[in-house]
Formats: structure tokens, C-alpha cells, sequence
């Protein structure tokens, strides 16, 4: 159930808003990006756009086009968001209430997510204050870590670590699946003893992987995400205890209902946190609060976001319990040209701030750009 004290977003009113417009953009990859499932070439997202007095706030969903990292998609968020969640809005309700009132809709916490992120955008952007003031903690730099999706070799793979580790990435992550692991794992640990080096397996492997999987347990990996199936929270914790090494779990975690039965079963002893899959940034805080009363670290996943989304995860790590590097890497990792400014870039030591170019998340949309990259608008009665 809602718990109205965790921040203080959570109370503030929804209001009047005058227009909802759903507008979908596609922002070429400077690199395609390959997981263990699927290969993306560019960004393709659902935008959120609500207008209020002359206020501008958006919401960026996660959902991919296609089905091939969660269930969701571009189509089916458009779908429940307008058909089942606006028709919830009333401008009595606080968006904690709200966010209640979302419940007997099942799952679909991209969809829930992307209208929260807006109207929480929208409330700060009312007060005049950042999105992370309305989550109830002050600005703080945030540690970087980049992921690196599967290469063609391990030698490309070792020149992509080397240029991360020069622009100052606080851990590398690296995507794996099978026949593109232990080798490439190796040569990256052999190449850098020292670095803070995970992988992600994107729900590649079974159980009866697991003796596979042990060999992993020599490299000193700060963990290894997801290797079973992106739905399953059990067989992970028979895994768990015949590794070493700490697993996280992304997929399977898609509320805090997860997150507890996870770590009661010791599925891992690490959490990722996508705040655009579990349904928002309200639900994020009470996880990682949840999971920081086990001791259980969280972080901060990516989703190969626009600024919009990138801004918004940022927020989100202001909480403290957010207390490892996440997938927040610079926008010139990503696109040629953003729909936002500034961009994200890391400062010295691979700290990355807060934006902060205005109230809510903080980045200005510009509309030229908007313009070009936008594959699709619909205005929502
Ligand atoms: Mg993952």
C-alpha cells in the first residue's frame, strides 16, 4: 500500500492539466547495442507530455518497441496509459492516491511509471524546485558505470573497457550470454586486475548452467546480473548458494513485493533498480528502503534512456540507499544529438551531477531536435 511519509512528492496534489499528449521519438544509436536477446540500433520512446498553465513536464517510458528485454512495449504502455491509467486522474488526488488507484491494474509498471515521472516533473516544476527536493533528499554527485553490450571479440570488448576506464567510469558492466563469457571475462580481468567489473546475462542461462556459471567465481566480479530466466526469483537462490559471487536481479524484480520474496529466499545479494519498470520513482525508494533495512545494496539501471529518462533515473540516485554505481553513463555514449540540454557528461573522478538547468528534472527539451526525432504525437482527450 502507499506510504504517503516516504517523500514528500508523494502528497503533492495532481491539479489541473490542460493538455496530455503522448509523442513518440526515435534517436539513432551512435552504436547498436546487443544483449544476450536482442540486438537495438536506435532509441524508440513513448514520451509522457502533460501541459499545465503554461508548464512543460514529460515522462519518458522505458518500453522498447518490441518484447524482447520485458513484456511491455511502446504499443501496450500507450494502451494502458491511456485507456486505464488517465482515466484515473481526478485533480483532487494526490499522486501517492493515485499511484494507489493504478493497483488493480496488473503489472504494466513501465506504463504506471511513465505517467508518475510526469506528474512529478509537473508538481516540482509548480513549486519551483528539482524532482529530487520532491523525493525528500538534496543534490549529490553520482558515481558513473557504463554497460557495454556483447562484442564481436574479446580484444574489441578490452579496447571498449580501456576507453571507459580512461573517461572515468566508476565500474564497468558487461553484457555476456552464452559462448560470449568466460573468455571475454577473462581477458577484460586479465587486462585490468583492479576494475570494478560485473556482467549481465540478461536471463541467458538455466540452472543447469550453474557448474558453467561457477567458473566466473575466479575473476572477483562485483556480481552477475540476471543469469536466469528474466522471470524467475527461486532458481536464482539455488544458484546463489553454489556461487561465490553475489548475483542481482533486474528482470525479475518488478515491485517491492519481488524485491522482498528475493531477498527472504536469497535469490541475490544485490538489487537493479529501474525506476521506469517497477512502476516509478515512489515504489523505487520503497524498495531500496526496503532492501537497505536487509542490507541489501541497490543501484540504479538504465534503459538506454533520452535525457528525459536519464535525468529522471539521476534524481532518483540522490537517495542514498542507492549507495553503488548504477548504468548512468554520458548521453555521447549514446546519440549523436539528445532531445535535451545540457547533456549528461561526467565530471572529474566520473562523478556525474544533478541537472539542474531549472526546477523538476532539470533539462530542457529543445523543440528543433523534438521536432526532428519525433516518429509520432497523439493528443489524449
Ligand atoms: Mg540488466
Amino acid at each position: 500500500m502507499m506510504d504517503e511519509g516516504l517523500a514528500p512528492g508523494a502528497l503533492e496534489k495532481i491539479g489541473k492539466i490542460d493538455h496530455i499528449d503522448f509523442v513518440t521519438v526515435r534517436l539513432p544509436f551512435l552504436h547498436p547495442f546487443s544483449i544476450s536477446a536482442a540486438t537495438w540500433t536506435c532509441k524508440e520512446a513513448l514520451l509522457l507530455r502533460l501541459e499545465s498553465d503554461g508548464l512543460v513536464a514529460w515522462g519518458e517510458c522505458v518500453a522498447d518497441p518490441d518484447p524482447f528485454y520485458a513484456y511491455e512495449t511502446t504499443t501496450t504502455t500507450a494502451h494502458i496509459i491511456k485507456d486505464f491509467l488517465l482515466p484515473l486522474l481526478e485533480p483532487g488526488l494526490s499522486i501517492g492516491e493515485l499511484m494507489g488507484k493504478f493497483h488493480p491494474v496488473r503489472g504494466h509498471g513501465m506504463a504506471k511509471a511513465t505517467v508518475e515521472n510526469a506528474l512529478l516533473d509537473l508538481a516540482a516544476k509548480r513549486r519551483g524546485k528539482a524532482l529530487h527536493e520532491l523525493l525528500g533528499f538534496p543534490s549529490r554527485p553520482i558515481p558513473s558505470g557504463v554497460s557495454l553490450g556483447i562484442q564481436d571479440s574479446s580484444e574489441i570488448l578490452v579496447e571498449k573497457a580501456a576507453e571507459a576506464i580512461a573517461a572515468g567510469y566508476h565500474r564497468i558492466k558487461m553484457k555476456v550470454k552464452k559462448g560470449k563469457d568466460i573468455e571475454y571475462v577473462r581477458a577484460v580481468r586479465k587486462a585490468f586486475p583492479d576494475l570494478a567489473l560485473m556482467v549481465d546475462a540478461n536471463g541467458d542461462y538455466s540452472l543447469s548452467d550453474a557448474d558453467h556459471l561457477a567458473q566466473l567465481d575466479e575473476f572477483g566480479l562485483t556480481m552477475i546480473e540476471q543469469p536466469l530466466s528474466y522471470s524467475d526469483i527461486y532458481q536464482h537462490s539455488i544458484l546463489q548458494k553454489r556461487l561465490k559471487t553475489a548475483l542481482c536481479l533486474d528482470e525479475s524484480i518488478l515491485n517491492l513485493d519481488d524485491a522482498m520474496t528475493a531477498i527472504a529466499l536469497g535469490s541475490c545479494r544485490v538489487i537493479n533498480i529501474k525506476q521506469g519498470r517497477v512502476g516509478g520513482l515512489l515504489e523505487s525508494l520503497r524498495i531500496a528502503r526496503y532492501s537497505a533495512s536487509k542490507g541489501i545494496p541497490v543501484w540504479s539501471g538504465g534503459m538506454d534512456e533520452t535525457g528525459i529518462g536519464r535525468a529522471t533515473n539521476i534524481h532518483l540516485q540522490t537517495d542514498p540507499n542507492f549507495s553503488i554505481p548504477g548504468d548512468t553513463a554520458e548521453t555521447a555514449r549514446y546519440f549523436h544529438e539528445d532531445l535535451i540540454e545540457p547533456p549528461v557528461t561526467l565530471g572529474p573522478g566520473g562523478w556525474i551531477s544533478v541537472p539542474a538547468s531549472g526546477p523538476g528534472v532539470g533539462v530542457v527539451v529543445q523543440p528543433d531536435r523534438l521536432d526532428r526525432l519525433t516518429i509520432g504525437r497523439q493528443r489524449i482527450k
